[in-house]
């Protein structure tokens, strides 16, 4: 594989390089990458939704079994989801990248690969950003922007006592497949360290595991799921999406509202892979599908009205209700006991 250093081409000339083949998609869009400042114009009856994420090597992924393509499609996919989570349309992003040596022109063409993909496939326009150099890895800023009309805007704070709650896809696959790819990962380097030195053939065994890395390497945003609820005339409550955790994000939601809830264990969706892998690692599943983390699948809460035309949308599911805060948050086990509900979502800054 030929690796051209950054030097060669300096950090304006990387940036010419990365982005030379953007087509600017959205009327919004009067100037992309270019000047001192990409300009947007958006209509007065449209309201701006702008989200920032910012991703360390070492803390939010690791490259020994991320592809960078990989990355730059998830980075993307993260932000974008925030946006679907305000029942919004992302439109714009700037990318801002700071790598060290490690890094070569052919990891960013990559990594730039993986972001278009993603941008293309959500009608989104890369307007800006920045190139600099860190002496550590791998970090990655990036601003989304969208919009969504007045009226449209879902908050985390308008969920309503017997509303429904309604989730998308399934709960608990993206960590079952970190929890593989680590496993595999410490199998890996302890086969580096055997004391002969001998080199060892053994490739990880993802067989009949697929979903699971795909959840967690290639996660998708939930444009469909905004769509059909628009179809269908839904407009929900509250909404987040599931970035840390159901459970700590639907008390997001009820502290938010000033509610409590009630969700039911049997309801809560799970993928066939994610049960047998957390059998395989002795670990119990609905409580990888309430605490682990990155399904960026959407949360939200519908009246109860809406009952019958969430049936009808295969892609959601209904795992509970909104109760008066004095109930506090709980699950109601399939055994039909009561636990409260614990935020253990994933929190870098907490030990
Ligand atoms: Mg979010």
């Amino acid at each position: 594989m030929s690796r051209t250093e950054i030097s060669t081409l300096g950090e304006f000339g990387l940036i010419k390089h990365l982005t030379q083949d953007l087509k600017i998609k959205n009327g919004t869009t009067k100037y992309g990458i270019g000047d001192d400042c990409a300009v947007l114009q958006y209509p007065s009856e449209k309201q701006v939704l702008v989200t920032t994420d910012l991703l360390m090597e070492g803390v939010h992924f690791d490259l020994t079994y991320m592809p960078l393509k990989h990355l730059g499609y998830k980075s993307a996919m993260v932000n974008l989801s925030d946006i679907y989570a305000m029942n919004g349309m992302p439109k714009q992003m700037t990318v801002s990248v700071a790598l060290s040596k490690r890094f070569c022109i052919e990891d960013m063409e990559d990594f730039y690969a993986g972001l278009k993909l993603a941008c293309d496939e959500h009608g989104v326009d890369i307007i800006g950003g920045d190139t600099t150099s860190s002496l550590t890895g791998l970090a990655i800023s990036i601003t989304c922007i969208g919009e969504a009309d007045k009226e449209k805007v879902v908050y985390r704070n308008g969920a309503k006592e017997t509303d429904l709650i309604c989730v998308s896809g399934d709960l608990g696959a993206a960590y079952m497949g970190l929890q593989l790819l680590e496993r595999e990962k410490k199998i890996f380097e302890s086969q580096q360290t055997s004391p002969n030195g001998a080199p060892t053939e053994a490739q990880p065994d993802f067989a009949g595991k697929e979903y699971l890395l795909e959840r967690q390497l290639k996660p998708e945003a939930r444009r469909d799921v905004i769509l059909k609820l628009t179809e269908a005339g839904i407009q929900p409550t509250a909404m987040m999406d599931i970035s840390d955790g159901l459970s700590s994000e639907l008390m997001h939601i009820c502290n938010q509202s000033n509610v409590g809830c009630r969700v039911y264990e049997d309801r809560i969706p799970l993928d066939y892979q994610t049960a047998v892998m957390a059998e395989e690692l002795n670990m119990n599943v609905t409580t990888c599908a309430l605490n682990g983390g990155e399904d960026y699948e959407l949360l939200f809460t519908v009246p109860l009205a809406c009952h019958e035309k969430i049936q009808e949308i295969k892609e959601v599911k209904a795992i509970g209700h909104i109760t008066k805060k004095e109930l506090g948050c709980a699950l109601i086990s399939r055994d039909g006991n009561e636990f409260e509900l614990q935020a253990q979502g994933w929190n870098p800054l907490k030990e």
